[in-house]
């Protein structure tokens, strides 16, 4: 059992070269990201495990066919940057992480919640210069304000419950309701219109990409905390950028970013951003931006390791693939009316 793993980062390996030895696996890491140049690399490897900001399209699986790969296994849960449709015609099978730890990233959505409301980011500079004074540090009770859910599966589920401790009114939307949802179902616009703070946790699909834009901010709260820490395509940051100018947004936690895949996960400390969006959303003092890390803790690193080397085996093995996505279960459900 071989397996070639891209765009590796130091905290993949402790897990995966811990459970190469159950599984017999044997692993080669390489630092770039997957793409049609990169592909090549793959060749003499059946099997080819991919991150959220490598890109799978129809040239880079084309040539990943090429090069004998049978099986790309992702070792996340959103896959929208696989061209499903190309990997099917190349007949290379996908599989991805459907759940690792759903709790820690609604944990972390709550973090950068209460970060945003209570300014925690701007306390911490603070009193590290030993500037002890809380002007402009003033926040709300979260107790009794509404909180809106855009998708209510394992991750917005899980937020609704931490939200539910904090005794705040809990809406939702998603096309297909969930029964572990313990919040009110209601249309988007609505939810839109009278929360308090909105929370993405859908995927990223042609009907979601841009859900938040210039008309959908206009219909919410003014003073409106939007979170993601779903996928940045969901956000149309230039919509973002004006409505946090205008104060119509009173802050913003955002653990993804559209353009992400140019510097998350790097160090750009000594680096000039040129990427202008990018650079004006991190001058504002109520955005926090977080770089991708909300999956990131030591349970769901070794989850996806684990999840990963069994897909890997099983397909070797020739059994069925208990996580695969096809063309067919990847349709976005319909845009509702
Ligand atoms: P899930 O599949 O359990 O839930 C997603 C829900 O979104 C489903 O209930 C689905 O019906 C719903 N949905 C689909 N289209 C929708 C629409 N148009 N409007 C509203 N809801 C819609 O997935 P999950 O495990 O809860 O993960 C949610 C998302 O979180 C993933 O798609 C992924 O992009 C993101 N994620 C981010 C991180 C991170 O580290 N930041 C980690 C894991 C997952």
């Amino acid at each position: 059992m071989k397996v070639i793993i891209y765009d590796t980062k130091p905290y993949d390996k402790p897990w995966f070269d811990r459970l190469s030895l159950e599984y017999n696996c044997e692993i080669k890491y390489l630092d770039y990201h997957l793409n049609a140049d990169t592909a090549r690399f793959a060749s003499g490897y059946k099997a080819v495990c991919i991150f959220v900001n490598d890109v799978a399209d129809k040239q880079t699986l084309e040539a990943l066919k090429e090069n004998g790969v049978e099986l790309l296994a992702l070792r996340c849960a959103g896959y929208n940057n696989v061209d499903l449709k190309s990997a099917s015609d190349c007949g290379i099978k996908v599989v991805r992480v459907p759940e690792y730890s759903p709790s820690a990233v609604a944990e972390h959505g709550m973090a950068l919640l209460l970060c945003v409301n209570r300014k925690i980011h701007r306390a911490y500079s603070r009193t590290r210069e030993n500037n002890f004074n809380i002007n402009g540090l003033i926040g709300f009770d979260m107790r009794e304000k509404t909180v809106g859910i855009v998708g209510t599966g394992k991750i917005g589920s899980f937020f609704a419950e931490i939200c539910l401790g904090f005794k705040m009114k809990v809406n939702g939307y998603d096309p297909s309701p969930n029964d572990d949802f313990a919040g009110e179902y209601m249309p988007l616009e609505r939810l839109f219109a009278e929360s308090d703070i909105i929370s993405l946790h859908c995927p990223l699909t042609t009907q979601t990409r841009h859900m938040v834009n210039r008309e959908s901010i206009s219909a919410m709260k003014d003073g409106v905390i939007i979170i993601n820490t779903s996928r940045g395509g969901l956000i149309e940051t230039p919509a973002l950028i004006s409505a946090l100018k205008s104060k119509k947004v009173y802050g913003a936690g955002l653990d993804v970013y559209e353009e992400e895949a140019d510097y998350f996960f790097s160090d750009y400390s000594a680096e000039i951003i040129t990427d202008d969006d990018l650079a004006r959303l991190l001058s504002f003092p109520n955005v926090v931006l977080t770089s991708h890390q909300a999956f990131f803790t030591e349970e769901a690193t070794r989850e996806i390791a684990k999840t990963t080397l069994e897909s890997v085996r099983t397909f070797m093995n020739g059994e069925t693939l208990l996580n695969e996505i096809c063309c067919d279960n990847a349709k976005a459900p319909p845009k509702p009316e």
